[in-house]
Parts: structure tokens; C-alpha cells; sequence
């Protein structure tokens, strides 16, 4: 089945090219990458000093982040956080493979959502009309749903996302081998992309990892304010119950990102900490 094109969409426009999505009517413009950065460093400090792993155990409310409110499929974007996720809700995925993983997550829903970088993504790799790309990301994630049989929940819009309107403030991306991670409802860790490893192939999580650090890095990202020095995280998650999805698996899977790096992506990983027992 191929993706059918959007025909408000495809209509040939002779605006200028896709823009960073600037805003003139939310108190969320303007955010300073600068100032977003700022604010992460404590933490992303904190981490560097005593390892992913400890800083994580060390969380009280730790658990509360392998929890989720729904099965509901979206971007992997961190402005978009809970329930499962996959790049634009697998819009750079072939059909069939996004059906397969959906299914197997349980999926009971599906999200698209504004200025998703994934939906551009596709729009440039199909060599669509750019004018407004995120139509694309609805029409997909609208015919996805129907595949489905389960609900299209809407256009998730700006002011509804859990991030600066205008640019991504993500500086990890976690590699969830548990398929419950919800690192949005933990304070302490650090806002990131979420990509669902457990919930498709190695080959496409990869893939989807490529595409948060492609973000991160660039001009709707933190872009150059990520170095050697100060890198962007790729922190994988791992399961403590299914070798399949161990830490150490799945850092071997993302280890190559790193390396192509120029030092500019550093890969960390932890295993989910086993609730504490109840003393007795
Ligand atoms: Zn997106």
C-alpha cells in the first residue's frame, strides 16, 4: 500500500521553503536555545559524574517513569511524550512494518502532531511539496489509525506539545528496550526523543535514533552548541527481565552512531531499576 498524498498539500505553492515553524501568537516563541541549554546542564552534569545507571537508581520516583497512561502511538519527539512511539508515528517506516509494530505495542490510537521534523523528513525524501509538510504527518498517522481499526486522536498542535514551540530542547535521545519508558514524568531526567527499540526492529530504531540526533544537531535543534565537549546523549534503556533488550544489547546496536560522530554523540545506557521490595 503506498502512502496517498494530501491534496491541499500537493498543491504546487510558490511560498518560500519550509522555514524553522516561527510563531507569532504563543508566549512559547522565542525560547533561547542558549538559555534551554542552560538549564540542562546541572543535570546533564550530575549524569556525567556519576553514571547514567546510579544517577537513575539514585531518582526516587524512578519507577514512575515506566509507566504510561496509554498505548496511544506518536512521534518520538520529546514534545510528545507518553504512550509508544515511533518517528512521526512511522511515517518513514514501510506501511506493513509500521502495522506489524503497532500491533504488536498494542497500539489503541494514533497521534500526529505541528512541526514534526519526521514528516518533513518524508516530504523531502519523496520530493513533495514542503509548504506544509506536518499535513503529510496527519494524513499518515489518519490512513495508519484506519489500517488499524482504532481511533485517529487528533493533531497534537504547539501549545499542546511539552516543548518550546519552536525548536526541539532534546539533548538525549533514550533507546527504550523496556517499551514503557515515560522519561517526561520524571523531573530529573533530562527532556529527549523516545524511540519505542522494543516495540520495532533494530534496523528501524536505529534508523529512528539517526533521525533524533539529525534533529538535535541541526537547525531546530541545539545544533552547534552540541561538541565533543558537551555531546548529545543517545541513553539506551534496558530491560532487566529480557536478555533480548538488555542494556548491553542494545548499546552495541547505536554504538556505530556514536562513532560517526565526531564525538558529538556519546552513547550511555542503564537497566530499568527493579522496584524496591516493601520492607516487611
Ligand atoms: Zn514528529
Amino acid at each position: 500500500m503506498s502512502f496517498e498524498m494530501p491534496a491541499a498539500a500537493a498543491r504546487p505553492r510558490k511560498d518560500k521553503p519550509l522555514r524553522p515553524m516561527i510563531e507569532t501568537h504563543t508566549e512559547h516563541t522565542h525560547a533561547d536555545p542558549k538559555v534551554e541549554w542552560e538549564k540542562q546542564r546541572d543535570t546533564v552534569r550530575a549524569i556525567e559524574q556519576l553514571g547514567l545507571q546510579r544517577y537513575a537508581e539514585n531518582l526516587p520516583d524512578i519507577q514512575s517513569a515506566f509507566e504510561l497512561d496509554d498505548h496511544c502511538l506518536r512521534c518520538i519527539d520529546e514534545g510528545t511524550p507518553g504512550g509508544i512511539h515511533l518517528a512521526g508515528s512511522g511515517i518513514l517506516m514501510d506501511e506493513v512494518k509500521a502495522i506489524e509494530a503497532s500491533k504488536a505495542a498494542k497500539v489503541d490510537g494514533v497521534y500526529s502532531h505541528a512541526g514534526c521534523g519526521a514528516a518533513a523528513m518524508f516530504a523531502k525524501q519523496k520530493g513533495l511539496d514542503m509548504t506544509n509538510p506536518d499535513e503529510y504527518g496527519r494524513q499518515w498517522a489518519k490512513q495508519l489509525a484506519e489500517r488499524l481499526g482504532v481511533p485517529y486522536k487528533g493533531h497534537i498542535e504547539k501549545s499542546d506539545m511539552k516543548r518550546p514551540a519552536d525548536f526541539h530542547n532534546a539533548r538525549v535521545a533514550y533507546y527504550d528496550g523496556t517499551g514503557s519508558f515515560d522519561p517526561s514524568r520524571v523531573a530529573d531526567l533530562p527532556p529527549g526523543f523516545v524511540i519505542s527499540r522494543r516495540h520495532t526492529d533494530a534496523a528501524n530504531a536505529q534508523s529512528e535514533a539517526d533521525v533524533a540526533v539529525s534533529i538535535a544537531t541541526g537547525d531546530h535543534g541545539f545544533g552547534t552548541l552540541i561538541t565533543d565537549k558537551e555531546p548529545f546523549y543517545l541513553m539506551v534503556v534496558g530491560d532487566p527481565e529480557d536478555p533480548n533488550f538488555s542494556a548491553n544489547k542494545l548499546q552495541a546496536e547505536v554504538d556505530a552512531i556514536a562513532s560517526n560522530s565526531n564525538g558529538r554523540v556519546k552513547v550511555l545506557g542503564f537497566t530499568r531499576p527493579r522496584a524496591m521490595k516493601k520492607a516487611a
